[in-house]
């Protein structure tokens, strides 16, 4: 068969060669049957309205209604009854030879050919398709014993013509051959049974004998199909009966005849089905693989790392992308030339293609830190991933080469910044957004006794909260980071150690990349705990008289400031002394102005020692001292006065010089609630003070109460 004609296409349209006989469904049955055997056509049609066919009656219908047991009961009386619905067809434009295929499976004898409205163009039937094929076909299908059936189902003369209509519809068979005493003597068809249903029930009686149409034509097994072919269409029959030395041993039909045709031509189809198969799979395959490596190829020169394909057996570079072009300073096609070995610095020898090829055998990959070799002779230091695979039946080394200079170079940059980092005396703390520790520096450690690795992970908060901070304080905290900004403060926390100290802190806010998001924060922290004591002592200075360590001016007045509101809220009494030391000139011009200031003190510490603890003693300036009495009236602090006086008088200082005797003169007021600065009550000190002076010293004189009138005098 030539190769090519299984693919020109024979549709079912240049097989349909006659005008298919159409019956209206009422025509009556027994008219039905005479159209069928006085044209000698197997089948009859009726169409709708559009010529679209709705039922079909065959011979072989007409052998199993003879055959059905309730066929005397209830007999068919029009096409409509007996025909076959749906009916089975195909477009005309159908390959002839899926037709076949599918009217074979469905086990029909005939299929309607429709157009693509589904009118009624013809019926083909199995006769067609035989025609069609050609003998030609046959050439290869040696002889009638190949395609026989064998052993084919025979009846005697004596039996009954119903018994026959029973076996053929029972098997499906298209005749009986009927033997007599062994020998074949005739047969009968669907074709003939066609006739005997016109004749009436009394003929299904009669012995098949009188009925079978004979003799039957005979063929040898050993006869050529093609022959047996063309005798049957000479012919006109549709069976032949094989016989061998006298004997019946076979039957072949026009079916017989086209099942092998069919057989063959399937079989052929098959083949070249599945050459074709193979070889379009080929072809996709091959066209797959070219479209990978492409797509491999093409992908490969845009990544940024250095693809190079090497040949697991030689070590041969045999592809690489642009990236490794541009990296080891090599053309595409000369690089291609050089052995892995060329470009990677012998410095370990262990790790040269060999030992590379070696070490990812077993796993099939591997990661290295190599130093590359570009060809004027620069070190690049890679991070190197070999992949081991397998293409084309040849093991290869897949190596991506990650540039690590720019790496290496942001990380000593970045060893600087920490050891900077480190060295500075403040503590940097790094925490996430949930203030876990992220990095600290060395700094940090000092402070508050952690080292790194103990903080990371863990909440400042947690480390060295001291609990001398409440809530409030660590919410405005938060306020402030959260809304970006820097927050900055003085807190004391606890060490490790559980020592407390000062801490001056900023905690600035960290932003992602691109702006949106806080992402950490960092707080820088310095120990303050030495300047915070500093700072007390100062402003302990600032309010000390360095001689008798007693307060000094300002410093009394911030008490008799503090005092003053105090008595303003509660109403408690506060009076205020002043008091001069008598003639301390001529104390200093006796003894010099040594001793002068040993009096000074002695006077300090014998009216501290007889004073409250609530009680403030300040020196006011030179030999001039005020002291502060809270809750006390005016006569409570006149009687003071006056022990203090008579203690300073009964009470020499003893100096280097000797006892040197002293009196003071003392001026008491009280702070009125009608005084809207302090200060008032000291000025009246002050004048009563003068008053006692001028009396003759040594003594106490009391200022009179401030009144709302006395405040209105000029
Ligand atoms: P009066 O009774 O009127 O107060 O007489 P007085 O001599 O005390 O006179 P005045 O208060 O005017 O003199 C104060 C003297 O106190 C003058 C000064 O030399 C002396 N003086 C002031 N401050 C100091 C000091 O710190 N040490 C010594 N040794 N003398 C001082
Ligand atoms: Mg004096
Ligand atoms: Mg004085």
């Amino acid at each position: 068969m030539p190769e090519n004609s299984s693919y020109k296409t024979v549709t079912l349209s240049s097989l349909v060669n006659h005008v298919p006989v159409t019956i209206a469904p009422d025509t009556p049955l027994p008219e039905v049957l005479a159209i069928m055997e006085n044209s000698r056509i197997s089948c009859l049609l009726t169409v709708d309205g559009h010529d679209r066919p709705i039922g079909i009656f065959t011979e072989q219908d007409v052998v199993r209604l003879l055959a059905s047991p309730t066929l005397e009961q209830s007999p068919p009386q029009t096409m409509a009854d007996v025909m076959h619905q749906p009916v089975f067809a195909l477009a005309a434009a159908t390959d002839y030879r899926d037709a076949y295929r599918e009217m074979m499976a469905r086990r029909f004898r005939h299929l309607a050919v429709v157009n693509e409205e589904g009118k009624l163009l013809g019926v083909v039937s199995e006769g067609d398709f035989m025609h069609h094929m050609g003998f030609e076909y046959l050439v290869e299908l040696k002889t009638v014993a190949s395609a026989m059936t064998l052993a084919p189902l025979t009846l005697d003369v004596t039996d009954t013509l119903s018994s026959a209509a029973r076996l053929m519809a029972e098997k499906r068979i298209s005749c009986v051959l009927i033997t007599q005493d062994g020998e074949p003597v005739g047969l009968v068809t669907e074709r003939d049974m066609v006739r005997f249903s016109r004749m009436g029930k009394t003929q299904w009686r009669r012995p098949l004998a009188e009925v079978m149409s004979g003799p039957l034509q005979t063929v040898t097994p050993d006869m050529p199909l093609q022959q047996a072919a063309k005798h049957m269409e000479a012919s006109q029959v549709r069976r032949l009966g094989v016989v061998e030395a006298g004997r019946l041993i076979g039957l072949i039909t026009r079916h017989d005849v086209v099942k092998a045709l069919q057989g063959r031509y399937i079989e052929y189809l098959h083949e070249t089905i599945q050459r074709h198969h193979h070889e379009v799979q080929q072809a996709k395959a091959e066209v797959g693989l070219l479209n990978q490596k492409l797509k491999a190829y093409k992908l490969m020169d845009h990544v940024s790392d250095a693809v190079l394909v090497v040949l697991a057996s030689t070590g041969m570079v045999v592809e690489v992308n642009a990236s490794a072009c541009r990296l080891l300073g090599y053309e595409h096609t000369s690089l291609l030339q050089v052995q892995l070995d060329t470009l990677l610095r012998p410095n370990r020898p262990s790790r040269g293609w060999a030992g590379l090829s070696q070490s990812v055998q077993s796993q099939g990959r591997g990661t290295f830190h190599l130093d590359l070799i570009t060809r004027e002779g620069r070190v690049v230091p890679c991070q190197v991933d070999i992949h081991q695979v397998n293409e084309d039946g040849a093991d290869h080394l897949v190596l991506v080469a990650r540039d690590l200079s720019d790496l290496m170079a942001q990380g000593e940059q970045l060893r600087l910044q920490i050891q900077a980092l480190n060295a500075l005396d403040h503590a940097v703390v790094i925490t996430d957004t949930q203030t876990a520790v992220v990095w600290a520096n060395a700094a940090f450690t000092r402070l508050t006794g952690y080292e790194l690795a103990e903080a990371v992970g863990r909440k400042p908060a947690e480390l060295v909260k001291s609990g001398l901070q409440d809530k409030s304080f660590y919410e405005r905290i938060w306020s402030t980071i959260l809304a970006g900004q820097v927050w900055r403060g003085e807190l004391i926390n606890r060490r490790k150690d559980g020592q407390l100290y000062d801490e001056e802190m900023a905690i600035t806010p960290i932003y992602s990349g691109t702006g949106g998001v806080i992402t950490n924060f960092i707080a820088v922290k310095q120990d303050i705990t030495e300047r915070k004591a500093l700072e007390a002592q100062l402003r302990q200075l600032s309010i000390t008289d360095p001689l008798t360590g007693v307060e000094n001016r300002r410093g009394f007045m911030v008490q008799l400031e503090r005092l003053h509101a105090r008595q303003r809220r509660h109403g408690h009494g506060l009076s205020v002394l002043m008091f001069d030391l008598d003639w301390f000139k001529h104390v200093n011009d006796q003894y010099g102005h040594a001793v002068g200031d040993e009096v000074l003190k002695h006077v300090t510490q014998l009216v501290g020692q007889r004073l409250r603890r609530s009680d403030h003693l300040g020196r006011l300036g030179g030999e001039e001292f005020a002291v502060l009495l809270p809750d006390t009236h005016l006569e409570g602090a006149s009687a003071t006065a006056d022990m203090l006086c008579q203690s300073v008088a009964k009470y020499p200082a003893m100096t280097v010089a000797g006892p040197v005797q002293v009196t003071v003169s003392v001026g008491v007021a009280e702070v009125d609630l009608y005084d809207p600065n302090p200060e008032d009550a000291l000025v009246r000190a002050d004048q009563a003070l003068y008053e006692a002076k001028a009396q003759g010293r040594n003594r106490v004189a009391v200022a009179s109460p401030q009144t709302p009138a006395s405040r209105l005098e000029p």
